[in-house]
């Protein structure tokens, strides 16, 4: 059975009921001592006073998100910028890593090979920034489906091939998200290629009849993903870190009661994760 001490809980998965402050004290009245933080809730009171709130809390930060959207041609190097306030922002939170994810096309560009191009000069580009303050880049590729307005980014075979190429697996780890690879052939190869890379492990689930490409995901044990066979494959690679539940569910567990969300992830973990 999996030890509740490795069960996460990303602050998004209660994203419209709790704000910053709420959910750390609910995660903390419930026992959860491991998070991510969502960047826009770190915006609501700032990264110091966030930082007073996760220690009050003895709240372990696994990532700060969502990094990297760098893909606009034009905005490149605000995007840039911005990615380097967020490192230090992920510094300050005490966040391990940064979870970097490219962006779609944009633009009204058609051009996939150019904004691919583009998210690996960026994560290159920032690779100093990160070893400095000691926040791992994650770089988490995202399902297919999202490729036009969220991620180009998008298999797990092109996470270690640019590990591979950028050669800095002390500043670059790879984010793993069951909703983003489950479907993928070679997950199985390319996890164990992964090995030590994995920084991060995210859960939940695929719901059979999806509403929405981006805010419709499952609770573990309500879809169709073998969850504890991609966790043995992560395991198997070497990863011993925090399972971070991370749900987008705009017309399901956003609206419902945050207590009994905890409760009942607490439930799924033990049978689902
Ligand atoms: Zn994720």
């Amino acid at each position: 059975m999996l030890d509740e001490s490795r069960l996460a809980i990303h602050q998004v998965t209660l994203r419209d009921q709790w704000s910053f402050r709420e959910s750390i004290e609910g995660f903390a009245r419930h026992g959860v001592h491991t998070t991510a933080v969502w960047r826009e809730k770190l915006h609501e009171i700032g990264a110091h006073e966030a930082a007073q709130i996760l220690r009050d809390h003895n709240m372990t930060v696994a990532g700060l998100c969502p990094g990297g959207l760098v893909t606009s041609s034009s905005g490149f190097t605000a995007a840039l910028d911005d990615n380097r306030r967020m490192i230090e922002e992920a510094a300050t939170i005490g966040a391990k890593c940064v979870v970097f994810i490219s962006g779609g096309l944009g633009d009204g560009s058609k051009d996939l090979t150019a904004a691919r191009a583009r998210t690996l000069e960026a994560v290159a580009a920032l690779i100093p920034e990160a070893r400095s303050v000691g926040v791992m880049l994650g770089i988490e590729p995202l399902h297919p489906m999202m490729c036009a307005n969220r991620a180009v980014f998008c298999t797990l075979k092109q996470a270690n091939d640019w590990c591979d190429e950028l050669d800095a697996d002390d500043a670059v780890g790879i984010v793993l998200d069951t909703y983003s690879v489950w479907w993928d052939p070679t997950v199985a190869e390319e996890i164990a290629r992964a090995g030590k890379r994995i920084c991060s492990f995210h859960v939940n689930d695929w719901l059979e009849e999806t509403k929405d490409l981006r805010l419709d995901r499952g609770m573990p044990g309500d879809g169709v993903i073998d969850i504890p066979s991609i966790r043995a494959m992560v395991e198997n690679a070497g990863y011993s870190g925090p399972c971070e539940v991370e749900i987008f569910s705009a017309g399901n567990w956003w609206r419902r009661d945050p207590d009994e969300v905890i409760e009942i992830i607490k439930e799924r973990f033990q049978t689902f994760v």
